[in-house]
């Protein structure tokens, strides 16, 4: 990553982008276009294809004809796996321009969208193609004189909405398996950071993916993405982004076609230190990034920190310390620790909750105003809050911006008991020197990810989800892989 070539990058023009539908770059039907606006200085950066009903129908039907033809999900495993490792290459060949455009769209620091995104985009790409030769059936222990098949079979068409957090990273944890297993793909980005999923789209093309097989359609939440979640020719329906929009999905679902529902949504996830966490220094550097970095925009992000009491007040001061020094900036600048909020409209949302949460009494040690490092651009200064309580809002309702609950506890119950009380189940995490400790509290903490004594781990290998109001289902992993398959039962009377 050098700085030289992101500051070229970053004077390129973008030319106005259109819909991928049936391996052709088109119009939205009725002519609409969004303004994609930069987060760095509001400056627009072009103008994107705003699809409606008419054009989500003519991509899902893409789609179904591809997936019926069979050009992909008929296609040799063999020969599907080299498409999607050239898919892998095509990201790789082309990172700089993904991270840096991507950056130019949402405004995540480049330390950190150069490998969460084309870097783990391309990771993903390459962890599923490896798996598309070794998915086998199984025949099933039935009596004697049957046989018994079980077949795994690619579902048909899969619908998946992605966020504007890290959009390449999550489409890729659900387009890859989903390809992988054969199915055919309708991808719906964020009217707030499309740019790197349509150039995904060409990528896939240039790398011999069929046409039709991956559709990418920019457009808003409200026409595009209801549309598609409405369309009674969609078999699975995977999504990421907030639990207001899951709860709608589930709706739209259940008015149409029943198409299975994959949700990732928020959380309020708690961070747990214990006094005998092995390094404070380090646990408070950790835990300032894991709720900080992409201005906390995060959907594991640590925003709920339950701090044993012998150790509350040194903490604090500790996360006070680290909070001010952190960067905030210019995304594109390598040095930057911290760097835009996404929209105006997200930063209007987390002064809110700053003004929110002191009029509920919580103090505010540090930070929480808007910045201005950049004319026109959206930036705030890292918040932390102490003398949260579990009633207060901060400590109930994820914020999805740099805002940091502190609570004290007393002892392990009160901190499991405070851990779980939550409607959300995403991550967590245990710093402590005790083994017995680390394992009885990744027993009891509800839930899906559990950190001890680091927060955050982007390894393909693992999967990520959440459990109660944080959704279902997981993406990342051969777990992953099983949610676009189908089993089949074949009995035969021998
Ligand atoms: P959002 O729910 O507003 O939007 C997500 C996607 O849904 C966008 O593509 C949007 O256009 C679409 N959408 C909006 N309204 C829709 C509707 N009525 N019908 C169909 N689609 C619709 O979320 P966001 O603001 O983009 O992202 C932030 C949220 O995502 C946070 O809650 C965050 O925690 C969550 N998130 C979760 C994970 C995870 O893995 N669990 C990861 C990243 C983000």
């Amino acid at each position: 990553m050098k700085q030289e070539q992101i500051d070229a990058l970053r004077q390129h023009n973008i030319a106005d982008q259109q819909l991928l539908i049936d391996g052709r770059w088109v119009n939205a039907a009725s002519g609409q276009t969004l303004p994609a606006v930069s987060p760095i200085d509001g400056q627009p950066l072009c103008r994107i294809a705003a699809a409606g009903p008419e054009d989500v129908d003519q991509a899902v039907q893409a789609a179904r004809r591809s997936f019926e033809q069979g050009v992909w999900s008929r296609m040799p495993p063999a020969e599907r796996k080299k498409v999607l490792h050239r898919i892998a290459d095509r990201i790789e060949a082309h990172h700089a321009e993904l991270a840096v455009m991507g950056v130019r769209d949402n405004g995540t620091e480049i330390a950190m969208a150069w490998k969460a995104e084309p870097g783990s985009a391309a990771g993903s790409f390459r962890y599923y193609a490896e798996c598309v030769d070794k998915v086998n059936g199984e025949i099933a222990p039935t009596p004697e004189g049957t046989l018994g098949l079980i077949h795994k079979e690619p579902v048909g068409v899969v619908a998946a909405i992605v966020p504007w957090n890290f959009p390449l990273m999550i489409a890729a944890w659900k387009v890859a398996p989903a390809l992988a297993a054969g199915n055919s793909v309708v991808l719906k980005p964020s009217e707030d950071a499309s740019l790197s999923l349509l150039r995904l789209g060409q990528l896939c093309l240039e790398a011999g993916l069929p046409p039709g097989v991956l559709n990418v359609i920019s457009g808003t939440g409200a026409a595009a993405g209801d549309a598609l979640a409405r369309h009674m020719d969609v078999d699975i329906l995977t999504f990421t982004g907030s639990g207001p929009v899951g709860r709608m999905l589930l709706k739209a679902s259940a008015e149409s076609n029943l198409k299975r529902v994959y949700l990732e949504l928020g959380g309020k996830s708690p961070n747990i230190v214990f006094s005998d966490a092995p390094d404070l220094a380090q646990a408070a550097k950790v835990s300032a990034l894991g709720i900080y970095r992409n201005s906390g925009q995060v959907c594991v992000a640590g925003s709920r920190l339950l701090v044993q009491r012998e150790v509350h007040d040194e903490f604090v001061d500790r996360l006070r310390d680290i909070a001010v020094k952190l960067r905030v900036g210019d995304p594109l600048d390598v040095s930057t620790e911290i760097g835009a909020v996404s929209s105006a409209r997200q930063l209007a949302k987390n002064l809110a909750a700053v003004q929110s949460a002191q009029n509920e009494g919580a103090r505010l040690v540090v930070g929480g105003q808007a910045l201005h490092p950049i004319e026109g651009g959206h930036y705030m200064a890292p918040a932390l809050f102490d003398r949260v309580t579990p009633n207060m809002t901060l400590a109930r309702e994820e914020v999805f911006g740099p805002l940091l609950a502190v609570m004290p506890f007393d002892s392990e119950v009160d901190a499991v008991r405070l851990a779980n009380e939550s409607t959300y189940g995403l991550a967590s995490a245990v710093w402590t020197g005790s083994l017995s400790r680390a394992h009885r509290m990744v027993r009891a903490i509800k839930a899906g990810v559990v950190h001890v004594n680091t927060y955050g781990g982007p390894d393909i290998t693992m999967p990520l989800g959440g459990v109660r109001q944080s959704g279902n289902g997981h993406d990342k992993s051969m777990h992953a892989l099983d949610k676009y398959l189908d089993l089949k039962s074949a009995w035969i009377q021998l």
